[in-house]
């Protein structure tokens, strides 16, 4: 995520390494690096000005700190400047009232139904009860597409095909919702381009009629400044109350994170990061700031881990690695969790420093592909003892995974190490040496 950005900020920064202190001249150089990193990474131009004009005012009058190294300093005052730009604090969305509806605009393909579809999952997974309602009267397609996610999530889908009239359809929708003891409703609308005056007439009108507890309008985080203008667009005509922000998973190159808090003065309240149900996270700007400045953002990976695995699940197989029993369909059903989380390379992007370490390998989710058809060829006996692999066993499951005798050793080898590593920790954990040095 935002890697130019990451590149320039911190060769800018780099101005300042190694210097004794901070000094009007060497600040004024790396401000003016800064504030070119940012302008290239679409950021507003106004923005980018007033931010490094008060980074400047806060390096000169912090510089009597000579305990810090000037480098270490600059860059935390470079990162309270970009969580406040981006808002400050986390700002969650507003699930009041019976049920509580929740509004999604946005234009044609800035991912507003992929959204819908998420948000019903991660509010059900608050334990709460979700309707999701397809109030597109324009492409029967989005409505299809909508059905296919709430499958996907669980969570049911009220639609009315025939019906043309998107208020209507928002009002019984949201009426079902009350029968059927839904607590959380939400509406997906028709993608509309901002210019179109009688599409725009229409979401204001259903603004009216269900009162919203929360609208949110979802921006493609790849289309730079135009996603800060149709940000404006949408606001005049609908004062929302949040911003989603989209594809933070492609080469987006930052602009619109952290322009939209100052241009529209409302905050970003989610952010997206894959075409997958998980690749949801809530936004907190302080974690974003940490990630642009490539300093990771481990409380997130955290997060998604919680989210992703199964407590029961981790407790059998935490057991078993204690007794030394980690077998291959442990190994196969951890691997399967870990792709729950989401895309790999964004995760390890999370780890501090990683980021930078990753940004040209090609890594995806397909990485595991020949280790779990490897594993899928061995039979029941040999993933619970792969001991008893021999040659021809070994000749036998390259052959029915598709990959090469090579591979399946690689794997075989890999997974010795892992066992042996877990023996080692069982056996300093028995010493409590374990205890020892993790402290
Ligand atoms: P809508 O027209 O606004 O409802 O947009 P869709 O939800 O149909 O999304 C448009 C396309 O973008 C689809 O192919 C989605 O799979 C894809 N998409 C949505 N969100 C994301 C995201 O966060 N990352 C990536 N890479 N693709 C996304």
């Amino acid at each position: 995520m935002f890697e130019n950005l990451q590149d320039k900020l911190n060769k800018a920064f780099k101005t300042l390494k190694g210097q004794g202190r901070i000094t009007e001249i060497n600040v004024a150089a790396t401000v003016k690096e800064v504030r070119r990193a940012l302008t290239d990474a679409d950021v507003n131009y106004k923005v980018a000005k007033d931010i490094t004009d008060r980074i400047r005012d806060k390096a000169l009058d912090r510089k009597v700190l000579i305990s810090v190294e000037p480098g270490q300093l600059f860059v935390k005052i470079v990162q309270e400047e970009l969580t406040e730009l981006m808002g400050g604090e986390a700002q969650q969305i507003n699930t009041k009232g019976d049920p509580a509806v929740i509004l999604i605009s946005g234009l044609q393909g800035s991912g507003k139904t992929t959204f819908s579809g998420k948000l019903a999952a991660h509010l059900k997974k608050q334990g709460r009860g979700v309707l999701l309602i397809a109030d597109d009267i324009y492409r029967p397609a989005a409505i299809d597409q909508l059905k296919v996610l709430g499958e996907q999530v669980g969570v049911d889908v009220y639609s009315e095909p025939d019906n043309k009239d998107a208020v209507s359809i928002a009002r019984n929708g949201i009426d079902h919702a009350r029968k059927t003891g839904k607590k959380i409703v939400i509406v997906d609308t028709a993608g509309r381009l901002a210019v179109d005056e009688a599409m725009m007439q229409e979401i204001e009108a259903v603004k009216k009629a269900i009162n919203p507890a929360e609208t949110l309008f979802v921006v493609d985080s790849m289309t730079g400044q135009d996603a800060v203008n149709t940000a404006k667009t949408f606001n005049d005509r609908l004062n929302f109350d949040g911003v989603v922000l989209t594809k933070l998973d492609g080469d987006s190159r930052g602009g619109a994170a952290l322009s939209i808090k100052t241009v529209v003065n409302k905050p970003i309240k989610f952010i997206s990061t894959g075409e997958k149900m998980e690749a949801l996270d809530v936004f907190y700007p302080d974690r974003m700031a940490s990630r642009i400045l490539g300093m990771g953002d481990v409380i997130s990976l955290v997060e998604r881990a919680q989210q992703a695995f199964d407590e029961d699940e981790a407790k059998r197989i935490n057991a078993k690695m204690r007794k030394n029993q980690f077998d291959f369909d442990d190994f196969l059903s951890q691997l399967q969790q870990i792709k729950k989380m989401g895309n790999v390379k964004d995760l390890l992007g999370m780890i501090p420093g990683m980021g930078k370490m990753i940004k040209d390998l090609d890594i995806d989710n397909d990485s595991f592909k020949p280790i779990e058809a490897i594993i899928s060829s061995m039979t029941p006996k040999e993933r619970g003892r792969p001991e008893i692999i021999d040659g021809s066993r070994k000749k036998r499951i390259a052959a029915g995974s598709g990959t090469s005798i090579t591979q399946v050793n690689n794997l075989l080898k890999q997974f010795d190490e892992m066992r042996k590593m877990m023996k080692k920790m069982n056996t300093m954990q028995a010493s409590g040496k374990l205890n020892k040095l993790m402290k």
